[in-house]
This record gives C-alpha cells, sequence and structure tokens, in this order.
C-alpha cells in the first residue's frame, strides 16, 4: 500500500510544477532535485518530495487508475447537502459563507452554540461540501513518529511534562533513522513527522543529522519538537525538513501564562511566524477545551489560527492526563472537536485540515466523523512498540498495532471516496 499517488510532471513554471493526477492538475513546488516535463513524482504538502521510475509509476497508477474514479463519485456523493435544518438563522449564516462573505464574530459564536441533529448535520455537511468543492477528493496521510517523551517543561496540561513521574525513552539517532526507514521504506509513507517534548538533548548536530538522512529517503520530513531557538529551525529547513507543526495552544494571555509556566504567548506566536517566514508548510491551531476557555475563547483561537496563515490547522483535544495539575478537568466533548474542524473549514476553505491521532481517544468513530466535517489530513502513529505506550501526553490513548491501524484507516478512506494524492500549493 502507498499513502501517495504519483504524478507526472506536465509543466513547469518558474519553480512552480503543474502535475497531473488522472487528468487533475494540481501545482506543487519544485523545491527538490531537478525534476524535468515528462518525470513522475511524488508530492506532499504541495512540495515535491522525490522522483520514481517511469516503470514504478506506471504499475502504481495502473492499480489505481479504477478506483482513482469510484473513489471520486463516492466522495462527491458524500458531500451533497442533505440536511434540513430547524433554523432559519442557520441558513442565512450558511448563505453567507457560500457568498464568501466573511462571518463576524457573533455569528462564528452562533455556530459554535449550534445545537439539535439536523443543525449540527447541516452544519457538517455545508463543511465537507466545502471541502470537497476545493480540495477535491485528496487526503494526506503522513506517519509520526514520537522519538522522546522527555520535556524540559511542565505545562499544566500535558502528561510528559517535566515533573510527572513516567518511564522516560530517548531513541537515539541511528535509532530514529531506522525507525523513519522502516515507516518510509516498509510502511510506504511519503512524509514523517519527528515529534518529541522539548529536548534539548537532541542538540542541532543530532537534529540535524536526523532531518539529513531522513530527508535521503525522498520523504518529507515534518517537524514537532516544540519551542526550539529559531537558529535550530533554519538549520533543520536546511538540512532539508520543510514542514513544521507547533501550536499556539490557546490566544487567551491568561491561560497560556497560566498553563505553560515560564513562557510567553507572544514568544510562541513570533516563532510560528517565523517559522513561515522561513518556508516551512506551518501546521498550527490549540488544544480544544482547555479549561477556563469560553467560547469566546474558542472563536479567537479559530481567527487566531487562520490570521497564522497555516497550510495546516491542527487541533489537539483536551484529555486530562493523571498526575497533571488538570487532571480532574473534563474532557472535551467530541461535538465541541467537530464544530471547531466545521468553523474553521468555513473560514478557511483553502487550508488543510487535520485529524489529530487524539482525536480517535474522545470517540471511536471520530476519524470518519471529522473527515465528513471538513477535515483532509491524517497521520497514523509509527513509533516503535516499545516506546509506544511511554508517551503519555493524555490519558487513554488508543493502542493500536500499526499494521492494524493502518488497514482500518484505509478502509475508512476508502469508504469515504477519499484518494491519497496531493493536496498540492
Ligand atoms: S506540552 Fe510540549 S512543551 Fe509542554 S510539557 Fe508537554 S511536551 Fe513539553
Amino acid at each position: 500500500m502507498c499513502y501517495a499517488i504519483p504524478g507526472k510532471l506536465v509543466e513547469i513554471k518558474k519553480n512552480i510544477g503543474i502535475v497531473d493526477y488522472f487528468g487533475e492538475k494540481k501545482n506543487v513546488l519544485l523545491d527538490y532535485g531537478n525534476a524535468k516535463v515528462g518525470d513522475y513524482i511524488y508530492a506532499q504538502g504541495g512540495i515535491l518530495v522525490n522522483t520514481i521510475s517511469k516503470r514504478e509509476a506506471l504499475e502504481i497508477l495502473e492499480t489505481w487508475k479504477e478506483l482513482f474514479f469510484e473513489l471520486k463519485k463516492t466522495d462527491e456523493k458524500l458531500a451533497e447537502i442533505e440536511a434540513s435544518p430547524s433554523s432559519k438563522n442557520l441558513l442565512a449564516v450558511l448563505q453567507e459563507v457560500n457568498l464568501n462573505k466573511t462571518l463576524t464574530k457573533d455569528e462564528l459564536l452562533y455556530l459554535f452554540a449550534l445545537k439539535g441533529k439536523n443543525n449540527l448535520r447541516l452544519l457538517y455537511e455545508t463543511a465537507n461540501n466545502i471541502r470537497q468543492k476545493t480540495h477535491g477528493n485528496a487526503c494526506c496521510v503522513h506517519g509520526i513518529l514520537e522519538f522522546s517523551n522527555v520535556c524540559e517543561n511542565n505545562c499544566f496540561y500535558c502528561g510528559i511534562r517535566k515533573e510527572r513521574k513516567l518511564k522516560r525513552y530517548r531513541m537515539g539517532v541511528s535509532e530514529i533513522i531506522d525507525a523513519a526507514k522502516y515507516a518510509c521504506g516498509e510502511l510506504g509513507f511519503k512524509a514523517l513527522v519527528l515529534q518529541s517534548g522539548e529536548d534539548n538533548w537532541y542538540t542541532e548536530d543530532k537534529l540535524t543529522t536526523i532531518v539529513s538522512a531522513i530527508r535521503k529517503l525522498g520523504v518529507l520530513v515534518f517537524l514537532s519538537i516544540g519551542q526550539r531557538n529559531k537558529t535550530t529551525y533554519k538549520r533543520l529547513y536546511e538540512a532539508g525538513s520543510r514542514a513544521a507543526l507547533l501550536r499556539f495552544e490557546t490566544s487567551n494571555k491568561e491561560i497560556f501564562e497560566t498553563l505553560r509556566p515560564g513562557t510567553t504567548l507572544a514568544s510562541r506566536l513570533e516563532l510560528i511566524r517565523y517559522l513561515k517566514e522561513l518556508g516551512f508548510i506551518l501546521a498550527t491551531g490549540f488544544i480544544s477545551g482547555l479549561p477556563g476557555e469560553t467560547s469566546e475563547d474558542v472563536i479567537n483561537n479559530i481567527l487566531l489560527t487562520k490570521s497564522l496563515k497555516p497550510d495546516m490547522h491542527s487541533f489537539g483535544p483536551f484529555i486530562p492526563a493523571q498526575d497533571t495539575p488538570l487532571k480532574d478537568h473534563a474532557t472535551i466533548r467530541p461535538d465541541e472537536m467537530l464544530k471547531t474542524i466545521a468553523i474553521s473549514r468555513l473560514i478557511d476553505k483553502d487550508s488543510n485540515i487535520l485529524v489529530t491521532t487524539a482525536l480517535e481517544t474522545l470517540e471511536k468513530e471520530a476519524k470518519r466523523k471529522a473527515l465528513l466535517a471538513g477535515a483532509n489530513s491524517l497521520m497514523i502513529n509509527v513509533t516503535p512498540k516499545a516506546y509506544k505506550n511511554l508517551y503519555r501526553i493524555y490519558d487513554g490513548r488508543v493502542d493500536k498495532d500499526i499494521n492494524k491501524n493502518i488497514k482500518e484507516t484505509i478502509a475508512i478512506l476508502r469508504s469515504l471516496g477519499r484518494a491519497p494524492a496531493d493536496l498540492g500549493l
């Protein structure tokens, strides 16, 4: 199985390539290598990551040919709007979305407070319809490798915070590279997220070695290593990483500074903006449902995410972890997560929206529901078995065997008509 369909490079305009996927054209940044018109390529997140021989590409495309068009039909069918809401006000707000008008904060608050099966169904269906019209049935699937659960910080909401008594692990440099080789070579991932706590044991030199080696596998190297120095990120960009995930956690300065002692929202936002300036594919967002947040905070979070011009929105649901200061607080409700995803899709049509692995802990059907509420990107945990259970950022983490998880995810994508073609720029 592969998590990306190769495309044919049919035109080059400066550093932008036009790639054909069964007649559909997508733009990609020709950031790596010397691809020429006529080459078959893999792209991830709108960036060319590798070329592939014509023979191999044609073999893969042959297996996808019929399925690709079948999937498209299924997706188009599922993206039709069928719900009939009881609220005229809701219809009026959604009509403004269709007319590309900017929704006011009051309208966004109204959507977040929405209740009733039919009303919610219409909200999710509208978001899914926009996703389908804007992005087609493309859905990217990234692997995520959690390489260290050591962190020097003490965020109140986090299960791997420094003060928590927990069995800690750090994968060695060559161990990380070997795990990446397995995920990309054996399991077929074309994009790999490298995730850890803020662990300065991994010096710039160590991280650079890891990034360069994984980049050589011909995949997108995606960093999720927290608030490291600007110089570290710059060096890792130069070493070949091209995507970075850094959430701002909450737009409420007071809550941020209470829950993340010793850090400031301003410095976090400055770094996020810097990552975008450096040229990283930026994934950002917040933790949904942090204690103390009001509905207005949630809407501010959604708006702040959009203002950071992310390529990908990423929301982690708040799920309390034992032995942390927030252990007794309530977990976010699944419908609040789905509303957050749908509202984000309504106000940011072009961006991608990720279904985080944590969502599945909230609800078994979360992946499917989120993909039908506007999301179009997934991650699958590829951390080696020996460590996976130790990355306990929240309680009740779903621990699935990698191969079983891959199989289930592919079955969901097929049933929803989604194909692993690149989403383009
Ligand atoms: S949220 Fe991130 S920075 Fe904070 S304690 Fe957890 S891993 Fe560390």
